[in-house]
């Protein structure tokens, strides 16, 4: 508009008749609204989610493309996302020893151990191939397999249950076994110690007094330092008529699982370091074990990084908070959801654009409070998938930096057929205004704007659209989030040295067609004059090829 109003008050100056110098402002007005840019805009999204969802990244909402190319902060969850949710048990700790996993069959006093890790899950039996098979949480697979493998083949019907979730951190069930009710609990050391009195001792059961509860502990401290996520059991026998409760239970030793990070992981978070990308690992699971893994990746190379309780997060005030996120390397340990939400707000604050992962039914407030809410397509719940704006297919943290890369892209793309587009704008003007100006024949018909419009404009911009993600996008810092799409560069370098170029290469044509053809200034042309078709033809080339230069170079 302001470029019209400028041009219709040179008109006026000069002292173009009103109507003839209106309809000009407005055509100019029209010239510049780059009528490609809608379709080509959804195009490119629509491509760019279908590149995507090619590398395992589903995108739910076609504007999360473009958000996500702006992520700073990743929050990761650790099982599954960055590692690979392939457990195997390594250490078991009962009788106050740890002991290795291949040499448990036999051993006095894991019996019961053993028992409870049997039973206590909530896998569902299935046949495949005609083997039975256990389908669910593969750590719980882990778990009864291991028991079956070290002796423990007896079946316990199910008869209630009180499910898992990552506030509770524990799992009980009651089974029926040999006539008699048990409830079996697994889950957090720490939890599950403060719900026993006993513990199981050398095949007898005595009381959990300090001396053992410390001796717990530190069995958890050692398996978790080396990188093992640790569950502890027990187990209760029930009375005839009592009703099941997680109380006054018997613990029955800790196992501690390796869980193998992903290969892709180490190259992705590397990537993030270079794109400028803060990686920020959220896990339920213990500090000591969290630290081990994100050392394990590169996640965290420097001597004291800091690990943050969830429990922490609440006593700490807003600015303490904010110091805390500060601080390069970051790790949230034993977080509930609720307080992963603390974080993404926290996050959000301090005016980051935060994508966070998550599974859980409980998770779906942080995926809907982050820019960008990423479930796992896997081991995801339905209510997290649905809150998400994007799901892991492979829930694979290597998905996410890639699917950041095909953000950057679009954002990078739609640039460059902006710039595309406008350039073709300032040789369909400066034509007019040396006609207006300099009273030369009209170089550029009307016709021909159209052609250049609708044709030079449209398909090789519909083109750039569906460029591949440039080698360099990944070694830049995110572009800042008040960035606009249409930057005083972008219109400087279109307007002002594109644009001006082919408005040359096209006047340059036009003038040489006359010249060799002994034309004077001064002179008008008939637009039926053979000599004014050929001119204004070489116009139109010239502009037509200075664009096919200009789309190489966008
Ligand atoms: P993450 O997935 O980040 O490792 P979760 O929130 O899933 O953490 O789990 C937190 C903690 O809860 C784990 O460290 C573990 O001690 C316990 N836990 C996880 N899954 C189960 C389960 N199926 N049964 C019992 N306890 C579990
Ligand atoms: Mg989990």
């Amino acid at each position: 508009t302001a470029l019209g109003l400028v041009f219709f008050v040179i008109g006026t100056v000069i002292g173009l008749p009103f109507w003839a110098n209106l309809m000009f402002a407005i055509g100019i007005i029209v010239a510049n609204v780059p009528e490609g840019l809608l379709p080509t805009v959804t195009l490119s999204l629509a491509m760019a989610t279908q590149r995507m969802a090619r590398r395992n990244a589903l995108v739910r909402h076609l504007p999360a493309v473009e958000t996500l190319g702006a992520t700073t902060v990743i929050c990761s969850d650790k099982t599954g996302t960055l590692t690979q949710n392939r457990m195997s048990v390594q250490q078991v700790f009962c009788n106050d020893g740890l002991v290795d996993s291949g040499r448990l069959t036999g051993l006095a006093g894991a019996q019961q151990l053993l028992r409870n890790a049997r039973h206590c899950h909530n896998l569902k039996r299935s046949q495949q191939d005609g083997h039975e098979i256990w389908l669910g949480d593969p750590m719980e697979v882990a778990l009864s397999e291991f028991a079956r493998a070290a002796g423990e083949v007896g079946e316990a019907p199910l008869l209630g249950e009180l499910p898992f979730d990552s506030d509770r951190r524990r799992l009980s069930v009651f089974v029926e076994q040999g006539g008699e009710r048990w409830l079996y609990c697994k889950g957090a050391p720490e939890v599950v110690l403060s719900l026993c009195e006993q513990i199981e001792h050398g095949g007898s059961v005595i009381a959990l007094d300090d001396v053992h509860r410390t001796q717990v502990a530190k069995a958890q401290e050692t398996m978790a330092d080396g990188g093992l996520r640790v569950l502890a059991f027990a187990y209760r026998k029930l009375g005839r008529d009592e009703v099941p409760a997680e109380r006054q239970l018997v613990l029955s030793g800790l196992i501690g699982l390796h869980d193998p990070p992903r290969p892709e992981v180490p190259e992705a978070i590397a990537r993030c370091h270079s794109a400028g990308i803060k990686v920020i690992m959220v896990t339920g699971d213990h500090p000591h074990t969290a630290l081990a893994i994100a050392r394990d990746i590169g996640l965290v190379s420097g001597a004291n990084p800091a690990v943050v309780f969830g429990g922490a997060l609440r006593r700490m005030t807003s600015a303490q908070l904010q110091i805390v996120l500060d601080s390069p390397e970051i790790l949230f340990a034993r977080v509930t959801a609720e307080q992963k939400m603390l974080v993404v707000n926290a996050l959000k604050n301090k005016g980051e654009i935060v994508a966070v992962t998550g599974d859980g039914v409980n998770d779906a407030p942080a995926l809907k409070s982050a820019h960008i809410g990423i479930a796992m397509g896997l081991a995801g719940t339905d209510v997290a998938k649905a809150a998400a704006d994007m799901i892991l297919l492979d829930d694979n943290f290597a998905s996410i930096v890639n699917a950041v890369e095909e953000g950057r892209a679009v954002f990078a793309n739609i640039r460059k057929f902006l710039t595309y587009i406008l350039t073709s704008n300032i040789p369909e003007l400066i034509p007019y205004l040396a006609f207006v100006l300099f009273r030369i024949p009209l170089p550029l018909t009307i016709i021909q704007i159209l052609a250049v419009d609708l044709g030079t404009d449209m398909l090789p911009a519909l083109a750039l659209g569906a460029e591949r993600p440039d080698a360099g996008l990944m070694r830049q810092p995110p572009r800042p989030a008040h960035e606009r799409l249409l930057s005083w560069p972008l219109l400087a370098r279109a307007y002002l040295w594109l644009g001006m170029l082919q408005a040359g290469v096209a006047l340059a044509g036009f003038f040489l067609v006359l010249h060799l053809a002994g034309w004077q200034y001064g002179e008008m042309l008939a637009t039926a004059d053979p000599l004014y078709l050929q001119a204004t033809t070489a116009c139109l080339a010239g502009i037509v090829l200075a664009q096919m230069v200009n789309v190489f170079m966008c």
